[in-house]
């Protein structure tokens, strides 16, 4: 049994029965409709409960963008959330924000080379096989900045002093928030909500939306709000959707993407269910490339989270890391798109599979308390040599060895004629240890799929015309990222389109 290994069976022996029923009930899930549901008339409601100006469903990166930006304007806000607590992907994710310049010139102080928006937006269009739509994509490469800035500037934001090539960007533009965690926007975008009054909700779960007819606008909502059951709320001035993507819904995502089956683990909140799309479908919202879901390639083979661990192998390569499988031989350029990645390691039928780094590029990508932590609980081994290092993961050393000093010839060589990865000047071979290894596999990450929107943010019917009153943003939202979001584009796309949907819900909301 190797250290890695040991590390699986106490995670198995730390969860209680309870806790695995729970979660493979969890995985059982179907929170869709069923057809006789489905095919029930629904009356108008006569009269409402309740009547709001701005309402936003949910509270992650898109919802708060849009909420702050009603705020400003002066407009009355109510977030309505289903969890119990606010941030939905957003609080659980790593903070790394695709961004091609900002206002403490990072990439100029630490020297990473020349980037811009048309470089953002011409890789973010390639990262997804140009099923892009390229408006939306000039939308946020255009407003990253601003975005990010905004958090910077009056949410009190602070980034690591680092910027990395994630996969498919072919510059130095990924930003890391200072405790590597996407809580810490969320903190700087409640920091910033606080200003407005911006009410939330939680623990109230939207289950319908109310328009009359195919040239209406939408009237309200149907909110389950637990003791207080069914409510109707009139929404005056706009309704902003943010209830971010449906990772964690098997039967919808198995019914659009069939080879994404049952047993991928996910690394997403356990309520990233899809009911959104399908309320918003039902009075006549478009949507478009539900099919497209992302694995991430490098997750916690064990649990498929998404830890701090687990972005190592995003940030590792840039700076010289390699991935290899179980019998110590590379299978892929580590500089590869995630789906590119997730299919080779699939491939190798595994498991599992493992990316190794060294001691001189940790100050590139993470902080030496969060490593420790890592190593303590096993999710990172450490060794002074790679045959160590082999022998830890049980991996066979002496390929293991061969497959380092391979491809640290390649740096002599500046080229990798194995899987033609771009060796740049940023990489530091593999020559000088302690190294380190941690274990690796995809799980479902990411739905590219989503309602349909203009550039404006306004969500599109069938026929193509703006839903009025109806806005959406985020993950929820389909187009911008083609068949495969690039790492880091995520949260520039949250909150930019946050912002331009909230912008539109003020710019065209019924004068009182
Ligand atoms: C573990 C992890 C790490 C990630 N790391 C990164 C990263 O480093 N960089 C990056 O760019 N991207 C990353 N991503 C992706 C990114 O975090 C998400 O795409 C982004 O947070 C989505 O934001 P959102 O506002 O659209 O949705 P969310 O943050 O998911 O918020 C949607 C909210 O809507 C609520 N909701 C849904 N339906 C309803 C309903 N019917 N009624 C009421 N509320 C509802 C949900 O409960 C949720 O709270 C990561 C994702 C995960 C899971």
């Amino acid at each position: 049994m190797n250290e890695f290994e040991m590390n699986r069976r106490n995670f198995m022996q730390s969860m209680g029965s309870g806790a695995l029923a729970a979660a493979s009930a969890g995985l059982a899930m179907n929170l869709l409709p069923t057809a006789a549901e489905a095919a029930q008339p629904v009356a108008f409601p006569d009269n409402w409960d309740e009547e709001l100006d701005f309402v936003i469903i949910g509270t992650g990166y898109a919802g708060y963008a849009a909420a702050i930006e009603i705020g400003k304007s002066g407009g009355a806000v109510t977030m309505i959330e289903k969890n119990s607590v606010i941030g939905g992907n957003s609080v659980i994710s790593g903070g790394g924000f695709a961004c091609w310049t900002d206002m403490l010139q990072l990439r100029q102080k630490l020297n990473r080379g020349e980037d811009s928006a048309e470089l953002h937006y011409r890789d973010t269009l390639k990262g997804g096989d140009y099923y892009n739509i390229p408006d939306l994509v000039r939308v946020m490469a255009n407003g990253a900045p601003d975005a990010l800035n905004l958090l910077i500037e009056e949410g009190g934001l602070e980034l690591r002093p680092m910027l990395n090539r994630i996969g498919g960007h072919s510059a130095y533009r990924g930003h890391i928030s200072i405790d590597g965690t996407g809580k810490t926007l969320i903190d700087a975008q409640t920091r910033i909500a606080n200003k407005y009054n911006i009410k939330v909700r939680t623990e109230n779960k939207v289950a319908r939306i109310w328009r009359k007819g195919p040239q209406s606008p939408v009237e309200g909502i149907q909110v389950e709000a637990g003791r207080r059951g069914k409510r109707n709320i009139k929404v005056n001035k706009g309704l902003v959707i943010a209830a971010g993507g449906f990772g964690n819904d098997v039967a919808m995502r198995s019914l659009f993407n069939p080879n994404i089956t049952p047993a991928i683990n996910s690394t997403n909140q356990k309520n990233a269910t899809g009911e959104m799309i399908r309320h918003a479908q039902s009075i006549g919202a478009d949507a478009l490339q539900l099919c497209f879901i992302q694995l991430y390639p490098t997750a916690d083979p064990d649990t498929g989270a998404l830890d701090a661990y687990a972005l190592y192998p995003s940030r590792a390569p840039g700076n010289g890391g390699i991935f290899v499988n179980t019998k110590g031989v590379r299978f892929v350029s580590e500089l590869e798109r995630r789906d590119v990645v997730s299919r080779a390691e699939i491939a190798t039928g595994a498991g599992r599979t493992y990316c190794i780094f060294s001691e001189a590029m940790i100050p590139r990508f993470t902080v030496p308390e969060e490593l420790e932590t890592g190593l303590k609980v096993k999710r990172v081994l450490k060794a002074d040599t790679i045959s160590e290092l082999a022998r830890m993961a049980g991996l066979p050393e002496k390929e293991l060895e061969d497959t380092v000093k391979r491809h640290n010839q390649f740096f002599a060589d500046k080229k990798d004629p194995q899987f033609n990865k771009p060796i740049t000047p940023q990489m530091i071979p593999l020559d000088k240890g302690p190294f380190y290894i941690v274990a690796q596999w995809p799980s479902v990450h990411h739905c590219m799929g989503g309602l349909r929107i203009n550039a404006g943010g306004q969500v599109v019917d069938i026929w193509g015309d703006p839903v009025p009153n109806l806005y959406a943003a985020g993950e929820v939202t389909g187009g911008v990222h083609g068949s495969n979001r690039l790492g880091g584009n995520a949260i520039p796309d949250a909150l930019v389109f946050g912002k331009v949907a909230g912008a539109a819900a003020v710019a065209k909301a019924p004068k009182a």
